[in-house]
């Protein structure tokens, strides 16, 4: 049975030392009165939702799952997930980050992230729930009318209703333009949808009073391809004059996918057979209005990967001081037991400080971006918002692919920790492992992404972006360069900085001849920029780490450990990812066709 603590420790290190949120914060109007104590403190009370509630429905809901009544076409989640879904919304937590004006609690984005954090290591399946419903009322807050705003957000606010996004059919994931679901125009202003989607997360169950589903449809007058995508609000009950939910909508689940992980969390199959919906946003615009609930879901889903990294680690660290196996290369360290514990292995510690540094990367980074998030809804400065906007917009699609990656490895590092114990379902790695998968799939695959920052973040304006957020990184690293402890870590942060830039350019010029070019070296390419932001933020928790290690201060003592380790052990793919990048198309393009 695995065990998971909230790490608030580690958390309140990121927040308050490395980002010293609280001053950030306090220049954004909306939160100008908010202490560190207070973000503690929310933070403390979301942990203890996170472990008590949630986190003992994990592997119960993985091996129950949801079911599928064909005759009521109705979802039921797995036993407790109802029951965790209510307290959750009595304790106002689905508010937390929202509008004050919609009935939210109007606190930032930082704090979400972390609680959604917490959330996602106890539980992914469970939290994709408010998750979603999050990123809906995301999306509506931005293009709904004041009539849609008015009826939907109070109810998507205070987790009465939940909220889906419905892009998927079966023959168009990734390539949206092809989605067929047809949306007519009817004389009251509303419309009638028909067609189907696939893989709608949370579609239907029985945790909710209503369920608010985000449509992507075309309209008779289309134009073909993403051009022609019109959004749509299609609640399962419509509200009636009170707003509460009134007559049954023809929007009905056909079936349940039965699925590698996540059980818990349905995956629908969804018909619409006429089924009423009202326009969000402009006509044909709908891809644009989706692209808020896809960037708020794409850091999402970087969080959940956060999240099975440390619960992962957690459960490997305590396993390796207690599973006893040889004795270390050095001699005998555990003198009174027939053999030493398992974390006398080199080998094994490079499982588990590989899977603690993509944890403790992943936290500071992921937390960054946030701050960066509430700084471009806040700032007064027009400049600043456009700034922390352009950074959000590049390291978005890194955050997503990065994490989901390295959680996938350090997934599988952890298990390995067990052993054969580590396959065996009682302990719980292997879950970690296969609810960890979907996560490099969904939300744009991680091909997808990696795509995405080449293409439209870096080369589209011939690198501006990079270079404004590679100002921060060498200013970082100028101010700390006359420091001699410092020069392991500035060093190759620096020189990777620069390797980076040079890539870009180098493909930037070879995509010019041959757009495939791109294609080729977008995933590596991906991979190294995250390793940049990782080495920059290693940088600097080791600067504000060497003073209090010195001093005996065992969590900073660790973390400069988990610096060093990072760039000792991690780091270096890179050598061998730029290869690869720079190897460019020709490898991967000669076979024919034919010939697979
Ligand atoms: C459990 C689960 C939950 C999901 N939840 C939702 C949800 O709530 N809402 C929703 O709308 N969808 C959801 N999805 C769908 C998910 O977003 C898609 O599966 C994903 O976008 C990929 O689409 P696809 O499966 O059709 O794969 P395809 O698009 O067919 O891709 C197949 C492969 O080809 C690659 N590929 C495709 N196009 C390109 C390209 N241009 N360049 C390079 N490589 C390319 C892909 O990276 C992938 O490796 C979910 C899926 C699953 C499995």
């Amino acid at each position: 049975m695995p065990g998971y603590t909230p790490p608030l420790r580690d958390m309140r290190f990121v927040l308050q030392e490395l980002l010293e949120a609280d001053k950030v914060l306090a220049e954004l109007p909306p939160h100008a009165g908010l202490d560190a104590d207070t973000l503690s403190q929310v933070l403390e009370e979301g942990g203890k939702f996170a472990a008590g509630v949630v986190f003992p429905l994990n592997q119960t809901g993985d091996r129950e799952g949801c079911r599928y009544d064909p005759v009521t076409r109705s979802v039921t989640a797995p036993a407790g997930f109802r029951d965790a879904y209510r307290q959750f919304v009595e304790a106002g937590w689905p508010s937390l980050a929202c509008d004050t004006a919609f009935g939210g609690q109007g606190l930032p984005a930082v704090l979400n992230n972390a609680l959604y954090e917490m959330l996602n290591a106890a539980n992914q399946a469970w939290t994709m729930y408010p998750g979603l419903s999050h990123g809906a009322y995301e999306c509506l807050h931005a293009h709904g009318t004041p009539e849609q705003k008015a009826l939907y957000l109070p109810k998507l606010v205070s987790g009465e209703w939940t909220g889906t996004m419905c892009l998927t059919e079966p023959h168009c994931g990734t390539d949206l333009g092809l989605l067929k679901t047809r949306a007519m125009p009817q004389p009251d202003g509303s419309y009638r949808l028909s067609g189907g989607k696939i893989f709608i997360s949370a579609g239907e169950h029985d945790m909710a009073a209503n369920i608010v589903h985000l449509v992507l449809a075309r309209l008779p007058d289309a134009p073909p391809g993403t051009r022609g995508i019109s959004l749509f609000v299609v609640p399962k009950f419509l509200p009636d004059a009170d707003g509460a939910p009134g007559a049954r909508n023809a929007i009905h689940c056909g079936a349940i996918e039965h699925k590698m992980g996540i059980h818990g969390n349905a995956t629908c199959q969804m018909n619409l057979d006429e089924a009423t919906g009202w326009l969000v946003g402009e006509p044909h615009r709908g891809l644009n209005a989706m692209f808020v609930m896809m960037n708020a879901a794409r850091l999402g889903v970087g969080m959940q990967s956060l999240g099975l990294t440390e619960v992962a680690y957690q459960n490997a660290a305590a396993y390796a001081r207690e599973r006893l196996q040889g004795r270390s290369l050095t001699g005998t360290k555990a003198e009174d037991r027939p053999a030493d514990p398992i974390l006398v292995h080199p080998d094994v510690r490079r499982m588990l400080l590989t899977a603690r540094a993509y944890a403790e990367g992943g936290r500071a980074f992921s937390s960054c971006i946030a701050l960066m998030i509430d700084c471009e809804q806040h700032h007064p400065d027009p400049a600043t918002r456009q700034q922390a906007a352009d950074d959000v917009a590049l390291l978005t699609p890194i955050a997503k692919a990065f994490l989901t990656d390295n959680a996938w490895i350090a997934c599988s590092e952890a298990l390995q920790v067990f052993g054969g114990h580590g396959y065996i379902a009682e302990w719980g790695m292997e879950q970690y492992l296969r609810d960890a998968r979907i996560n490099m799939i969904y939300e744009g695959t991680n091909t997808i992404q990696s795509l995405d920052l080449l293409a439209r973040k870096v080369l589209s304006d011939n690198g501006a972006k990079l270079r404004q957020f590679g100002g921060k990184v060498r200013a970082f690293a100028e101010a700390h360069a006359a420091d001699p402890r410092m020069a392991e870590f500035i060093t190759p942060l620096a020189e990777l900085g620069d390797k980076l830039g040079k890539l870009t350019m180098e493909i930037g010029m070879k995509a010019q001849q041959d757009r495939d070019e791109m294609g080729a070296a977008a995933v590596p390419y991906l991979r190294v920029a995250g390793h940049w932001m990782f080495a920059y933020f290693f940088a600097r928790m080791a600067q504000l780490s060497l003073d209090r290690a010195a001093g005996g201060d065992d969590f900073y003592r660790a973390k400069l450990a988990l610096a060093r380790f990072y760039f000792a052990r991690l780091l270096p793919e890179t050598a061998m990812l730029i290869r690869q990048a720079r190897s460019g198309a020709a490898s991967l393009m000669a076979m024919d066709e034919a010939l697979f």
